[in-house]
């Protein structure tokens, strides 16, 4: 079998590629062919560490062994490498965001269909057991009807003061967390449209790039989603919140697993109220046993390799490639959308297509 791997090089051997070569190293379906990086520092750690690092793109581009090459550089960069690779013959695995915006990643379907070389994205938050537990519980009709699902990731420490933290590198919170919450999303919600989108930007800590947002995407059949990115956040609310007519789901943080809270009784209506400093309430007291179920949903198993071998196989046309460019450029519009309600500061209609 050894002789069926595809053999792949790494652009860019900063974080990510760090991560990619990695994973390259013990994959049982690819080899890890080598890197190239513009900086002559991580060239020599690559090499340091017994990495095969090439002269140039055009070095890598021009090795014959190489199949698919996978870009892990700075945004902006995105786009001109992966035409470069799928024109010079070679598949190719792109980090996210795609690229910038949907003209670049029409331009870039163009060549991909053209050429016949793969182009796809790596998506690999959709291997996050919160997200698949959430995929779940919305997929099994337990909650009733779902009508509010927030997805929300919350840290302290501002936007990273590197290359993200710059427009013209393709930098801000949307494009760099939003792009996998959005994609995650449209993989919960997977069978609905979207009618209207509303989204406000955080500049907290950087007035160039946002350093968060918070996005309202408005599903037909009233079903509200809400996803949340903040840079400025000492105290983390819930990782994700799903509600519907009969039920609810919290997850609260990436480790943990998902509680599922339904009704079983409607009929009881006997409420003890509870009683504050100014009054009472039975409208907002709690459920006991007598009304409710509490379960907890089983984490699946889950192998990020599966990436890397969608990817093999369907260089080999023996699989459909997982992420697809349809899949790619809705979540584009949809981040488009999203910064043109912000410029107006009001809801936009959006014109969906589910795939
Ligand atoms: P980084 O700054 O750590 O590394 C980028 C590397 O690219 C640097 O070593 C730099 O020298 C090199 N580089 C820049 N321009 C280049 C060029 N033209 N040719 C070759 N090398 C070049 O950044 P990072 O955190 O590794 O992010 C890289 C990409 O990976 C970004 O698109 C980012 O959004 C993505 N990313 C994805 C995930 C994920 O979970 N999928 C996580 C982190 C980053």
């Amino acid at each position: 079998m050894a002789n069926s791997k595809k053999n792949i090089a790494v652009v860019g051997y900063g974080g990510m590629g760090g991560w990619h070569t990695r994973h390259l190293l013990e994959s049982d379906v690819a080899t890890l062919a080598g890197i190239w990086d513009i900086s002559e520092e991580r060239r020599a750690l690559a090499a340091e560490r017994g990495i095969h690092v090439f002269k140039s793109l055009e070095d890598v581009l021009g090795d014959k062994s190489v199949d698919i090459i996978t870009i892990a550089v700075p945004n902006e960069c995105h786009m001109p490498i992966a035409i470069q690779a799928m024109e010079a013959g070679k598949h190719v695995i792109c980090e996210k965001p795609v690229c910038l915006n949907h003209e670049e990643l029409e331009r870039i379907i163009e060549v991909s269909n053209r050429t016949g070389m793969i182009f796809t994205v790596h998506q690999n938050r959709r291997w996050d057991c919160d997200y698949l537990m959430m995929k779940q519980v919305y997929a099994s009709g337990d909650l009733g009807e779902v009508f509010g699902v927030e997805s929300r990731i919350q840290g302290s420490r501002g936007i990273p003061g590197d290359w993200r933290g710059h427009k013209e590198h393709g930098g801000g919170m949307m494009l760099d967390w939003g792009v996998h919450l959005i994609d995650q999303m449209v993989g919960i919600i997977y069978d609905k449209k979207i009618k209207k989108i509303y989204c406000r930007f955080d500049h907290i800590t950087n007035y160039e790039v946002d350093d968060g947002f918070k996005l309202d995407l408005y599903f037909e059949d009233d079903i509200t989603a809400r996803i949340e990115v903040g840079t400025s956040h000492f105290v983390k609310m819930p990782r994700f919140y799903m509600t519907g007519t009969n039920g609810s789901a919290i997850i609260n943080d990436w480790t943990e697993n998902c509680r599922v809270v339904c009704c079983k009784n409607w009929d009881e209506k006997n409420v003890i109220p509870v009683v504050t400093a100014a009054g009472l309430t039975k409208t907002m007291a709690p459920r006991d046993e007598k009304t409710i179920t509490e379960s907890e949903i089983v984490r699946p198993e889950s192998d990020v390799h599966d990436f890397y071998r969608n990817v093999c196989l369907a260089v080999d046309g023996k699989a459909k490639q997982i992420v697809t460019h349809a899949q790619l450029m809705r979540v584009m519009r949809i981040m488009e959308a999203a910064f043109r309600s912000d410029e107006l500061g009001m809801p936009v209609d959006f014109d969906d297509e589910i795939c």
